[in-house]
């Protein structure tokens, strides 16, 4: 019998916050070598000490201590080629976390950093984030420990064909149905999606992110950075505010960044910044839809680095990217509304004391988890509208989903479709977070809502379902 297991039913009624301590000790007991994965079940389980204490049935069908150990993890050897001749080996996994409300569904990610504790962190948050989003989706999470980047197209598609050559027998439109995330972009969900058809000797909806003329859907490239722009448009409004005339500071230059500030620049915004791993570029001009389009060219084409910004645009100013500093210089830049839309842990406690002291309004997280759990505390402490990425950046795989519907249907619905479609879930993901948040007396913090939510979805299907 594993620690998770301990309590005897019922014999927590009055205990929660224990059961909660206890539920944390045994899950970093367990997965002692997992620091983001930890980091990830913390707050979510910290968010549910309420919800625990409401609902005995979920306490007596140890629902918690399920829901933090996936359903299957699969690992597998990613053996390829270069272009020299060379063998080359890579870590290949798909952490496939929870079905309860429908097939395992979540990116893929291609970074040097891959490990199972970041993969299992992302399934995680995937698995609340899904089933915020209203759709049938489970949450999973997958990648290899591989950079694309430097890589001839002809190494990325190897590699791809030969990551494809193992999951395949693992996934399908009805079981688990993989997108794209760092390093995985149009061109890889390109090789993976050619691999999967001829191993399966199927055309069916099992990869999302596809290109249009051949089963995508419109808006998919867009929906993660417009989404996140929706929902902190919907955060701003119970102020009654708005993003005219705000000025907007963004990290990140890949696919979230580059679609959120598109969406800002519409609903009236002023973009000063975007970085990427070699620094950050800071154009107090404003960043607008010219500049952002050769940003586009750059990062999706020439597969290049924000540094060139400076070269086009001498107005601007670039700073490196500094290791040795304990903040990011990028978050010290006075602005009305902040979206870290890179990676996990970019913006810091030390970071958030910056982002306080020059009168911050809203913070919307683009990346999955890129504030630190002490950071959110200041910012929540300071009443700052905090918009946490399983909430705010499930346009993505939201639009993924309705991919996934028009695919069973083999219809394609026209962008404004999509795009009223993906507005109104993101309304929907804001209003029950704020409402949950309301009704389990945090009014206002999203963090709780968020968590409360999308717990309660899943928790009630497993109780349907059994104990399965
Ligand atoms: P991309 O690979 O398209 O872009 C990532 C960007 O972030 C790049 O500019 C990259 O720089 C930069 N970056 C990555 N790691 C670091 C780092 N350690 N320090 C500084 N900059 C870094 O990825 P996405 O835009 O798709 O994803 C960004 C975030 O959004 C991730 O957290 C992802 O999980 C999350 N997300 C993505 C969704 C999607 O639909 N794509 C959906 C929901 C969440 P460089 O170009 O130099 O590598």
């Amino acid at each position: 019998m594993t620690r998770l297991s301990k309590h005897p039913a019922g014999a927590i009624s009055s205990g929660v916050p224990t059961l909660v301590d206890d539920l944390i000790a045994a899950v970093q007991e367990q997965n002692p070598h997992e620091p983001e994965f930890l980091q990830a079940v913390r707050e979510v389980v910290s968010s549910l000490v309420v919800v625990l204490q409401k609902h005995p049935e979920y306490r007596k069908a140890k629902i918690l201590e399920r829901m933090v150990e996936p359903e299957r993890v699969i690992q597998f050897r990613v053996p390829w080629l270069d272009d020299a001749g060379e063998v080359c080996v890579h870590r290949g996994c798909r952490v496939e976390f929870s079905s309860a409300i429908g097939p395992y569904k979540g990116g893929l990610r291609f970074h040097p950093s891959v490990n199972l504790s970041i993969l299992k962190f992302l399934g995680f948050e995937q698995v609340f984030k899904n089933s915020l989003t209203t759709l049938p989706i489970g949450g999973g999470k997958g990648g290899a420990n591989f950079d694309p980047k430097g890589k001839s197209d002809m190494e990325v598609m190897r590699f791809c064909q030969s990551f494809m050559s193992e999951l395949y027998r693992h996934i399908g439109h009805n079981t688990d149905v993989p997108a794209g995330d760092i390093g995985v972009g149009a061109r890889e969900i390109g090789y993976l999606f050619g691999q999967y058809k001829r191993l399966a000797n199927e055309f069916t909806g099992s990869i999302t992110g596809k290109a249009l003329q051949w089963g995508g859907s419109h808006i998919r490239p867009e929906a993660t950075g417009y989404g996140v722009a929706y929902f902190a448009a919907a955060m701003l409004e119970t102020r009654g505010e708005s993003f005219q005339g705000k000025t907007c500071v963004v990290s990140g230059a890949g696919n979230v960044a580059q679609h959120a500030v598109e969406k800002l620049i519409e609903l009236g915004a002023k973009v000063v910044t975007l970085s990427d791993t070699s620094g950050f570029v800071h154009d107090p001009a404003g960043i607008d839809t010219e500049k952002l389009a050769w940003v586009k060219n750059l990062k999706n084409k020439r597969r290049g680095q924000m540094e060139e910004y400076v070269d086009a645009f001498p107005k601007a100013s670039f700073t490196p990217a500094d290791p040795t500093l304990h903040y990011n210089p990028l978050w010290a830049i006075a602005a009305d509304c902040v979206f870290p839309c890179a990676t996990q842990n970019e913006i810091n406690a030390k970071d958030c004391e910056h982002l306080t002291a020059n009168g911050v309004t809203l913070i919307c997280e683009g990346a999955n988890m890129p504030t630190t759990p002490d950071g959110v505390d200041i910012l929540l402490e300071h009443r700052i509208l905090f918009g946490p990425g399983k909430a705010a950046n499930a346009g993505g795989v939201a639009v993924s989903a309705l991919e996934m519907a028009q695919n069973s249907m083999r219809i394609t619905w026209s962008r404004e479709e999509v795009d009223r479609r993906l507005h109104e879930i993101m309304r929907s993901i804001h209003d029950t977070c704020a409402d949950a948040a309301e009704t389990y007396g945090t009014p206002g913090n999203y963090v709780n809502g968020a968590n409360i939510a999308g717990f309660c979805k899943v928790a009630d299907a497993m109780l349907d379902q059994g104990l399965v």
